[in-house]
């Protein structure tokens, strides 16, 4: 007999899963069920909705339940919100949201894709009409309303996240007014500080007023004024509130019927996407996944990982023994001029690990140009890339204007085929011009990933400088070398360096006192790291790059 399978939510996962096992078995009997009024929609691309990007609202809708019967025979019920799952009667109960009706429904095999849900934390004066969460097509249509009939002139996005910064982006291409609090000391999490820090200056220079290492306490209604107040003490005023402070697995159901969860709420699942109850699986936001790298077990909600294990998942139900070998969270977002994208672990996690940098790890951070530097409109990419002794790569950071995505994507690729950063460097990628440079930036990567290893470099951060400026007891022991010609010297200067340009470096460089460490900068990287070459076969024992430069020290300065 054919066999049932009930999938509980209707968007990433859910809707990958039914179709796919449509394909893989025209005969089962297929249920869908969805507590909202939309399927298969396209969250993220709700925020380009709302800033007037994507112009037309049905373009979010993917697939609407019609289709669904049509083309792949599913059962799709939508304002239908399971209730209770009951595992020993392999039955779940369901409450039909517009009738009120509540039945009952067998299956053989039941699938949790319930997603997540934004945090609402109890703050003081949260539950207002102007104070919002983005997660639905129902919350995009009140933000749209909102906009149109209010014409707010200000808003305040609460959270620098992804979701938190496309908002700030799409408000402000609507000409209100925003600002953005972020308790941490920056946004972007899933980026270090330095690459957080070159996209805060560009939205800085877009207007945003940014606050950081502030969190809300209380929202008082003054009329459709809102007033935050902040721990710091600090109020902002605003006309609607954005709150995009993380999300947490729906879990209440899994929870009821007694499935194994995490700490956080995350369904435990095996390898194969099986609960910890026969007959019952999961995918996509609500589960706990092992992370690719350190092969913990973490909470990484992304559309990617969903549709994967929706895949893997449909062709297991149909007899297949396929695993779900883990996540990186390789993610990229636009936030104004800026794209930035990270995949695997950022160095904030590895010292959280108690790992120590040139010892446990290593750091390559560089800047390079989008495409050949000749052709017109290349732009600059920073790249940062950490590393073990062996060349395993832990994760990346892009931040760019172009071709971030594509640099994000090999580096991703590399590390999810177990390469190493030879192996960067062995990629042969596509160029011409317009794309790339014969060296590609992942090319490059790998090529200062080597020198590093082999001790052809050392870098200097922009932090480990401002620390070594700041000690008084250090003054004597290092010379800071700005090799930039006079012309660039005028724009700027590290105060109390010595100027020769690289071009005379091979003349000069018995000005240098040898017993003193030696910082070289220019303006990206790249004339620095080529008389630090010099210096070394001149016997300096002790130099240092700073990493991509002044132009990047002076973005790391911004404030
Ligand atoms: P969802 O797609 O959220 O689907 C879960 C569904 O289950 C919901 O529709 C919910 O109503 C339904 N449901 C829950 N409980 C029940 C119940 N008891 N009965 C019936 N139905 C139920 N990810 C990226 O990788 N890149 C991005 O750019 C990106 N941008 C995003 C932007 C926004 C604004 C949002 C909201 C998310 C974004 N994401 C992005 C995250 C991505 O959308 C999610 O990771 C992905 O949708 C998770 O898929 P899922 O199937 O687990 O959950």
């Amino acid at each position: 007999m054919a066999k049932k399978t009930l999938i509980i939510g209707g968007v990433a996962g859910g809707a990958t899963t039914a179709t796919r096992l449509r394909r893989r078995d025209d005969a089962m009997e297929i249920i869908m069920f969805e507590r909202g009024d939309y399927i298969s929609y396209a969250n993220c691309g709700l925020p380009y909705y709302i800033g007037g990007v994507i112009e037309s609202r049905d373009a979010l809708l993917v697939q609407k339940p019609e289709v669904m019967k049509n083309r792949f025979n599913i059962d799709v019920r939508v304002s239908s919100e399971v209730t209770k799952i009951i595992p020993n009667e392999k039955k779940i109960e369901v409450k039909n949201r517009k009738t009120g009706e509540i039945y009952e429904e067998t299956y053989d095999n039941l699938i949790l894709a319930t997603g997540s849900s934004p945090i609402k934390p109890p703050i003081p004066g949260i539950d207002s009409g102007n104070i919002f969460t983005l997660w639905t097509v129902p919350d995009t249509d009140r933000i749209k309303a909102y906009l149109t009939e209010k014409k707010p002139k200000r808003a305040a996005v609460i959270g620098g996240g992804f979701i938190g910064l496309e908002m700030a982006e799409n408000l402000h291409e609507e000409g209100v007014a925003v600002s953005v609090i972020e308790m941490q000391n920056q946004v972007m999490a899933p980026v270090d500080l330095e690459m957080a820090n070159l996209v805060q200056e560009n939205m800085i220079m877009n207007g945003v007023n940014l606050i950081l290492g502030d969190g809300v306490k209380e929202f008082h209604h003054k009329g459709e004024i809102i007033q935050i107040e902040l721990t710091s003490g600090n109020v902002v005023e605003t006309d609607m509130v954005i709150l995009s402070i993380g999300v947490r697995p729906n879990s209440e159901l899994a929870k009821q019927a007694g499935i194994a969860l995490n700490k956080k709420g995350g369904v435990l699942v095996d390898d194969y996407l099986q609960t910890s109850i026969p007959n019952i699986y999961a995918v996509g936001d609500v589960i706990e996944v092992t992370h690719y790298i350190t092969k913990d077990k973490t909470m990484i909600p992304l559309a990617g990982p969903a549709n994967k294990q929706a895949r893997i998942l449909a062709d297991n139900i149909v007899g297949d023994k396929k695993t779900y070998n883990g996540t990186l969270g390789t993610a990229v977002a636009k936030v104004f001029d800026l794209n930035v994208a990270s995949t695997g672990l950022n160095e904030k996690q590895l010292k959280a690990m108690g790992k120590v940098k040139n010892q446990d790890y290593f750091v390559a951070l560089i800047n390079q140009k989008s495409h050949a530097g000749y052709y017109p409109g290349a732009t600059p990419l920073t790249l940062k890339m950490l590393f073990d002794k062996a060349g395993k790569i832990f994760g990346g950071q892009i931040v760019g204007q172009d071709g971030v995505d594509k640099r994000i994507d090999t580096l991703a690729t590399t590390m999810r085929l177990d390469g190493t950063v030879y192996d960067l460097q062995e990629l042969e990628l596509a160029y011409a011009p317009p794309f790339s440079s014969a060296k590609d930036p992942v090319n490059m990567l790998g090529y200062v990933a080597e020198n590093i290893l082999r001790g052809q470099v050392s870098f200097i951060e922009w932090d480990e400088l401002d620390a070594l400026l700041a000690d008084e007891s250090k003054k004597n022991k290092y010379t800071i070398l700005d090799v930039t010609e006079e012309m660039e010297r005028m724009v700027f200067a590290i105060p109390n360096s010595v100027h020769i340009p690289s071009g005379e470096i091979h003349q000069r460089w018995k000005e240098l006192d040898r017993n003193k460490m030696v910082i070289l900068y220019c303006t990206i990287g790249v004339r620095s790291y080529n008389a630090a070459r010099i210096l070394l076969q001149k016997g300096f024992k002790n130099i240092a790059v700073l990493s991509c430069g002044s132009g990047f020290y002076k973005s790391m300065h911004y404030n």
